[in-house]
C-alpha cells in the first residue's frame, strides 16, 4: 500500500494541522470543508502559523482546499482519507457513508477522534469498510507533537494497519503507537488525569498555582507550563469538554471521576470568559497596570488575582528523590501527585495496553514529559516506592511487583518502534564519563556525547566532554527538548558580577580551542540536533563534520539580542562557507556583508529548509522528519566514513578598514532610522571588527585561529560593558530579550 494523495475531512485546528504536515513531508493533500471560505481561511492560518506547521513555507500551494459538495471528488482518487471534522457523532456517520461511497477500493479512512470509541464511529459501517477504517489520533500542534495513537477494530486487515504505522513513522516522522480501544487511549487518558490530579491536590493542600506549577513541572521532568499554565495553554473550556467527555465513558469506579469533578472556580472562569491565553486569560493573566504589562496568577482560594510570584525550589534538572524526600508542603504534594500518577497508569495495564512501556513513551511523544509515571516507578527505585505508598489493592501491576520487588522490571524502552534509538542503545553502551554538565558513552567503536544541563545550555564541562570524546568517532545527541539553547549565560555572569573576567576568557578560549578539536579531530564527529540549536549550540554544530538534523529545530547565532557576538567561531565558520560561494569570488566583501546582515539581525531558521539558504546548514546535510532516527543516520556515517580524513584548514582574506567602514554607514544608517540605539551600535561594531579581519588588508592571509582571537576579543570588550550585562540579567529573568 502506497498512500500518495490523502483528503482531509474538516479544516480546523487538527484537520489543518495534519494537512500542513503532509506538505511537510511531500504528500499531496486536500483539504475539504463545509464551505470553501472555511478551507481557504485555514490554509491562510496555516500560512501564518506561529511556530510555524510548516517546513517550508513555500510548498503552502501543495495544500488544495475545497468544500465538501463541491470538492468531494478529491476523495475517488485519495489513498488516504482523515475525517477531523467537530466531534459529533452524528455528523462523522454522515461523513464516513459519503466517503465510502467514493473512495476508491482499498483506500484507508480514518478518524482523529480524541473521545469516540472506535466501535462507535464504525457501528454503521460494513465489515469490508471496517477492514480500512481506524481512528489516527493525531496531537496538536501536528508538527511538533511526536506523538500518534492508533486505534485498530477487530476487523482490520492488519498488514494495512501496519503500512500506514510505517508510513506515518518514516513519512511523518510520528511516534506511532497502537493501543486498545479505551477512552482517551494512552496519552490522554493519563495526561489529562495527571492534569486533574495535580490541580485537585493543590487547592486541597492550599497550594499557590505558582508553587504546584514549580513542582507539576521541570524537577518532575514536565514543561514549564506546569498544570495551570498547561490548561490556560489548552483552553480552559476546552477541557472542561474533555472532562465531561471522561466522565460519560469511563466507569462509575474507575478513580478518573474522583479528580474529574467540576471545580466551581473553573466554571466560574469560563463563564466569565477567562478560557486561558485564547481568551481573556486564566489561571493566569497578563494585566496593565499603568500602561505596564504584568503577568498575574489566580489565588485558587479567593480567586483574585496578584502579581504572578517566582518560586525557586533550588532544583534544577529533573530529580524525583530531591522532590518527593523534601519535608516540605513541595515534598508532600509531589509525592501526593506522583504516587496517584503511578497507581492510576498501572491500573490501567493491560486495560489500555499490555505494554506498560507504550504509556512511558505515550507521556514523552504526547505531553513532552521526560519520563513516564513508570519511569518515575523506576527512578524512585522499587523498595522505596513501596515503603512510602498506602494501598493500591486491586493493581495487579503493583500487586505483582511487590512481590518480586525487581529494581530491573522495566527492560528496553520504546517497544513501539522498531528504529534503532538513542534511548535503545544506551543501556547497552558503557558510561565512560559523567561530569554535571555532560555524559559520554562508549558503543562499540565511537562514543556519544549527550549534554545534560538545563536546555542543553553549555559551559567548561560541557566542553570538556566533547574534547575528551574525540578519541573515537563522536555522535552528539540527545533526548532531551533542545540541543542546545547556548552558552549558559548564568554561569557567565556569575563570573562577570565578581568582575572575574579572566575566568570567561579562558572558557571562551576553551570553547574555542574545543569547537577547533571537534572539526580537526582524526575522527568524525557528527551532531544531530533537535529543538533549540542557538548560539553557542549552532556553533557546536556547524564545527561538527556533518549534521543529521531533525526537520523541527530552531537554529541561529542569535548573540547580538543580548549584546555580544558569537565568539565560539560562529562567525568565522559562517563566514567561511559564505566565502565559498560564487559571489564571494567575484567581491571580496560579498560574504562578510551577508554575515554582517545574518549575525547582526540575529537571523533564525525553523526548519532545515530554512537554515540552508542562511549557510547554518548545507546541502549535504542530513534532514530528517522522525526524531528517533537521528542516532540510526548518524550512525550510518560513521560506517560510511571508516576512511575519515578531517577537512583542510581555511584561510581568509579580508579588506579590513574599508570593509569595516561600509558596515558602520549602515549601522549608522539604523541608528539614523532608530532601528538600532547607542548599544546596538557598539555591538554591531565589534561585529563590524571580526567580520572585515580587524586590523588587516586584502593581500593578508588570515586564519582561523586570527579569526578565534578576533572573536575572543570583541566578545571581551562587549561581556565588560555595562549594558551588555544589562541584557543579558534582563532575558535571564524573564526569558525575553530586552528592547532597547
Ligand atoms: P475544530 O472545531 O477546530 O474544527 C472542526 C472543523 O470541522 C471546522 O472547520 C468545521 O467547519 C468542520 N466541519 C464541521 N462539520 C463538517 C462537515 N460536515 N464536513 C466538513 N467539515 C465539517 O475541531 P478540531 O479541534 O480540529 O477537532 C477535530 C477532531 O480532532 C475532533 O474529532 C477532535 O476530537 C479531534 N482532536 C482534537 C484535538 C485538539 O487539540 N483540538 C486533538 C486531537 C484530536
Amino acid at each position: 500500500m502506497e498512500i500518495k494523495k490523502v483528503v482531509i475531512i474538516g479544516s480546523g485546528t487538527m484537520g489543518s494541522g495534519i494537512a500542513a504536515h503532509l506538505c511537510n513531508a511531500n504528500i499531496p493533500v486536500t483539504l475539504l470543508d463545509l464551505k470553501t471560505d472555511i478551507s481557504l481561511a485555514a490554509r491562510e492560518n496555516i500560512y501564518k502559523s506561529r511556530p510555524p506547521l510548516l517546513i517550508d513555507k513555500t510548498k503552502i500551494e501543495n495544500i488544495k482546499v475545497g468544500n465538501i459538495n463541491d470538492n468531494f471528488d478529491a476523495v475517488k482518487d485519495a489513498d488516504w482519507i482523515v475525517e477531523a471534522v467537530v466531534e459529533r457523532i452524528d455528523i462523522k456517520h454522515n461523513i464516513y457513508e459519503k466517503i465510502f461511497k467514493n473512495r476508491k477500493p482499498g483506500a484507508i479512512v480514518s478518524s482523529n477522534t480524541s473521545s469516540i470509541p472506535i466501535k462507535v464511529l464504525s457501528e454503521k459501517m460494513s465489515d469490508s469498510e471496517k477492514k480500512d477504517f481506524c481512528i489516527t489520533h493525531f496531537f496538536n500542534p501536528v508538527r511538533y507533537m511526536g506523538l500518534l495513537e492508533i486505534v485498530k477494530n477487530e476487523n482490520n486487515d492488519l498488514n494495512k494497519i501496519n503500512s500506514l504505522k510505517r508510513f506515518c513513522e518514516i513519512e511523518l516522522g510520528k511516534g506511532a503507537i497502537v493501543c486498545n480501544d479505551t477512552p482517551g487511549f494512552l496519552g490522554n487518558r493519563i495526561g489529562v488525569y495527571a492534569m486533574q490530579v495535580a490541580m485537585t491536590e493543590a487547592i486541597k493542600m492550599k497550594l499557590s498555582i505558582e508553587e504546584a506549577d514549580a513542582v507539576f513541572g521541570r524537577p518532575m521532568g514536565i514543561p514549564k507550563t506546569g498544570v495551570f499554565g498547561l490548561y490556560d495553554l489548552i483552553g480552559i473550556d476546552l477541557m472542561a469538554d474533555v472532562l465531561k467527555s471522561f466522565i460519560k465513558e469511563l466507569p462509575k469506579t474507575d478513580n478518573f471521576q474522583i479528580v474529574a469533578k467540576e471545580i466551581p472556580l473553573v466554571t466560574k472562569l469560563i463563564e466569565n470568559g477567562y478560557t486561558g491565553r485564547k481568551g481573556k486569560g486564566g489561571f493566569y493573566r497578563i494585566n496593565k497596570i499603568n500602561s505596564q504589562k504584568t503577568l498575574e496568577a489566580i489565588n485558587l482560594e479567593t480567586g483574585e488575582y496578584s502579581t504572578k510570584k517566582k518560586i525557586d525550589l533550588g532544583i534544577e534538572t529533573v530529580d524525583l528523590n530531591k522532590l518527593i524526600d523534601r519535608n516540605d508542603k513541595y515534598g508532600k504534594y509531589a509525592w501526593s501527585i506522583i504516587s496517584k500518577i503511578i497507581k492510576y497508569a498501572s491500573s490501567l495495564v493491560p486495560g489500555i495496553t499490555d505494554k506498560f512501556n507504550d504509556i512511558d513513551e505515550a507521556m514523552r511523544l504526547g505531553f513532552n514529559w521526560s519520563m513516564g509515571p513508570f519511569e518515575m516507578l523506576k527512578s524512585i527505585g522499587v523498595k522505596k516506592f513501596f515503603k512510602k505508598i498506602d494501598n493500591y489493592s486491586e493493581n495487579q501491576f503493583l500487586e505483582n511487583l511487590s512481590i518480586k520487588k525487581d529494581d530491573n522490571f522495566y527492560g528496553e524502552r520504546q517497544l513501539y518502534t522498531e528504529i534503532e534509538t538513542l534511548a535503545k542503545i544506551r543501556p547497552k553502551a558503557i558510561k565512560t564519563d559523567k561530569n554535571k554538565s555532560a555524559e559520554i558513552h562508549r558503543f562499540k567503536e565511537f562514543n556519544i556525547v549527550e549534554f545534560t544541563t538545563k536546555a542543553c545550555a553549555l559551559d567548561y564541562d560541557s566542553m570538556d566532554a566533547l574534547k575528551n570524546a574525540t578519541d573515537k568517532p563522536l555522535i552528539i545527541i540527545n533526548e532531551s527538548m533542545q540541543f542546545s539553547a547556548g552558552v549558559n549565560l548564568t554561569y557567565t555572569m556569575n563570573f562577570a558580577d565578581k568582575g572575574d573576567f579572566k575566568s570567561i576568557e579562558k572558557f571562551i578560549k576553551y570553547f574555542q580551542e574545543t569547537c577547533k578539536h571537534l572539526k580537526y579531530s582524526d575522527y568524525p564527529v557528527i551532531s544531530a540536533p533537535s529543538g533549540l540549536v542557538l548560539g553557542g549550540g549552532e556553533e557546536v554544530a556547524i564545527q561538527s563534520n556533518f549534521i543529521v538534523s531533525h526537520t523541527n529545530i530552531v537554529m541561529g547565532l542569535v548573540e547580538t539580542i543580548v549584546g555580544l557576538v558569537p565568539a565560539g567561531g560562529g562567525c568565522k565558520e559562517v563566514l567561511w562557507r559564505w566565502s565559498q560561494t560564487k559571489e564571494a569570488k567575484e567581491d571580496p566583501d560579498y560574504a562578510s556583508l551577508k554575515v554582517f546582515d545574518i549575525i547582526g539581525y540575529a537571523k533564525t531558521a525553523t526548519s532545515p529548509i530554512e537554515a540552508e539558504p542562511l549557510k547554518f546548514l548545507r546541502p549535504e546535510d542530513k534532514k530528517i522528519m522522525n526524531r528517533n532516527s537521528l542516532f540510526e543516520e548518524s550512525k550510518k556515517i560513521i560506517d560510511e566514513n571508516k576512511d575519515f580524513k578531517p577537512p583542510k584548514p581555511c584561510t581568509f582574506n579580508l579588506s579590513g578598514k574599508p570593509l569595516k567602514e561600509k558596515m558602520i554607514k549602515i549601522l549608522e544608517k539604523l541608528y539614523n532610522d532608530k532601528v538600532i540605539l547607542e548599544h546596538g551600535m557598539e555591538v554591531g561594531k565589534e561585529l563590524a571588527t571580526v567580520l572585515s579581519g580587524g586590523d588587516t588588508t586584502i593581500d593578508k592571509l588570515l586564519t582561523e585561529d586570527d579569526l578565534y582571537q578576533l572573536e575572543l576579543n570583541s566578545f571581551m570588550r562587549l561581556i565588560q560593558s555595562k549594558k551588555t550585562q544589562e541584557r543579558i540579567k534582563h532575558t535571564l529573568s524573564t526569558g525575553k530579550p530586552l528592547i532597547n
